[in-house]
């Protein structure tokens, strides 16, 4: 499908929408229109024709056939943290669910239902005002769709499994208008697709999501080490992490010790290694759980601890605040050569933003489910890495950029197939075969073909029905 219309919707075609319109319909000349159009990422800019903020599943279905019947580029936005600018357009309209935002929970059946708009933090509250928890992601102002539809990793995922692994049912308004419900029982297929590659097939209303029991207490670490004990480090983290019991995360990062006066003279203002871990299971298991990771050389700094699971869900929600600037890439491996450690180390000290290269352990519950029970590809793979910056100012856009594109090409001979598609800054029709792989991107196909053959929806890591 082409999207023609060059110019805005008339006052008649609004007067017309706003007949039936419950929710908000912000356009250009409106005072609250900056403030409207605004994603986490400052680097889309981009200028809406208009946004709308529907209050209900009718408000959603008149939008979706609105932006169809003029023409205009459809963004579904709902955390609003997108990492390449998908819930936002020049020209277009941006269905923004930020007012269908109500979580509930139901202790007994341990359910969640979360509206499309609903954010990470309200999920996380909800859930543990019954000792209940969804495994979600680190930032608690994330939107629950964007995140779900896509995987969904976090502290207890090698505990609970991924977000979608935990997801029951979607409601959902599609490409031509009718609300449908996705489970393993009604429309599967549609309901494998949606689960990591969600964002291809319509508005998410409402996820429902199983609750597991947790306490609500994480026993914490992160472990500096300078980076010439890279290649002690590295080997002890690999064989830890794929064998470590499904209650401990970890996480080895490569980034630089700054501000410099934050940090001990030994590392300030240089690469370090950090090795961090979260534990979500019993207080008397820890230190036997982790003990084998902790062999090796004797950190700089040690910050350890337990910490709410709430007050840790939030602890990087200013830091990561909206109006920043952000790229991100990533991709799968099983280890890290001992030239490629050593390439990420000289390409961190040249980072031109605050920027690091994570590997991240999959495994435990993530890796218990087969690799074709959903879109979602490479959850038996053991590790994920991805390099990724922050900055501020937007004269140095290109050159953040590219540091994580070379961050990503210095590890190129490790990868393995596929990507998790909620971290990738660059699209494009390749990026998308790299995500999925030939035989589940055409079961996708197929699957688009079905729900949305005019590609109606085609802001995200898109599906090309044809
Ligand atoms: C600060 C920050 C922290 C993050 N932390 C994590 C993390 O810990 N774990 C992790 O796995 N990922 C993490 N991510 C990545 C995150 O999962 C993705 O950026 C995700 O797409 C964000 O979802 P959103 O709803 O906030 O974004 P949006 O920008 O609103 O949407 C992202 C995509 O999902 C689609 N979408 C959103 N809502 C709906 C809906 N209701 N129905 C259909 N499609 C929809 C959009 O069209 C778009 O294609 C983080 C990102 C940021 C910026």
């Amino acid at each position: 499908m082409t999207f023609h219309q060059a110019t805005a919707p008339t006052a008649a075609q609004l007067d017309a929408l706003r007949r039936s319109f419950r929710g908000e319909i912000v356009t250009p000349d409106a005072s609250g229109y900056d403030d409207a159009r605004r994603v986490w990422n400052a680097v889309f800019d981009r200028r809406p024709a208009l946004v709308v903020r529907p209050s209900t599943v009718d408000d959603v279905v008149a939008a979706v056939r609105f932006g169809r019947e003029h023409d205009l580029e459809i963004a579904i936005r709902g955390g609003g943290h997108s990492a390449v600018g998908h819930s936002t357009t020049d020209g277009g309209i941006v269905i923004d669910l930020g007012r269908m935002n109500v979580v509930s929970v139901d202790p007994d059946r341990r359910l969640a239902r979360a509206a499309g708009g609903a954010l990470l933090g309200q999920l996380d509250v909800a859930g543990q005002a019954h000792g209940l928890v969804c495994p979600v992601g680190v930032v608690g102002h994330t939107g629950v769709a964007g995140l779900t539809l896509g995987g969904g990793f976090g502290r207890l995922q090698r505990h609970f499994g991924l977000t979608i692994d935990a997801l029951r049912a979607v409601e959902l308004v599609t490409a031509d208008g009718r609300v449908v419900r996705a489970t393993e029982e009604t429309e599967p297929e549609l309901f494998w697709g949606l689960r990591g590659a969600g964002a291809n097939f319509g508005v998410a209303t409402t996820l429902e999501l199983e609750l597991h029991p947790f306490d609500g207490t994480l026993y914490r670490s992160a472990r500096l080490h300078p980076v010439s004990e890279i290649h002690e480090l590295w080997p002890v983290f690999r064989d830890f992490a794929v064998a470590a019991p499904d209650a401990v995360a970890t996480i080895f990062g490569i980034g630089m010790a700054e501000p410099a006066a934050d940090y001990p003279d030994s590392i300030a203002g240089r690469p370090i290694v950090i090795v961090s871990y979260n534990h979500s299971g019993a207080a008397e298991n820890v230190e036997r759980d982790v003990a084998p990771l902790l062999r090796g050389p004797e950190p700089a700094v040690v910050r350890a601890g337990p910490q709410p699971y709430l007050e840790a869900q939030t602890s990087a929600d200013l830091s990561m605040a909206w109006g920043g600037r952000s790229f991100i890439l990533g991709g799968y491996v099983d280890d890290v050569s001992s030239a490629s450690l050593d390439a990420i180390i000289e390409h961190v000290a040249r980072v031109p933003g605050e920027g690091s290269v994570s590997i991240s352990a999959q495994g435990g519950a993530i890796g218990r489910v087969a690799d074709d029970a959903m879109a979602f590809t490479g959850r038996t793979v053991p590790f994920d890495i991805s390099a990724d910056i922050a900055w501020q100012d937007p004269a140095l856009d290109d050159a953040c950029a590219d540091w994580v594109r070379d961050a990503m090409a210095t590890v190129v001979g490790d990868l393995l197939p596929g990507r998790y598609v909620n971290e990738l800054s660059d699209a494009g029709a390749e990026m998308t075969r790299s995500i999925y792989g030939d035989s589940t991107l055409e079961r996708l196909r197929a699957l688009k073909r079905a729900w949305d053959p005019e590609n109606v929806f085609r802001l995200n890591h898109n599906i090309e029905p044809a």
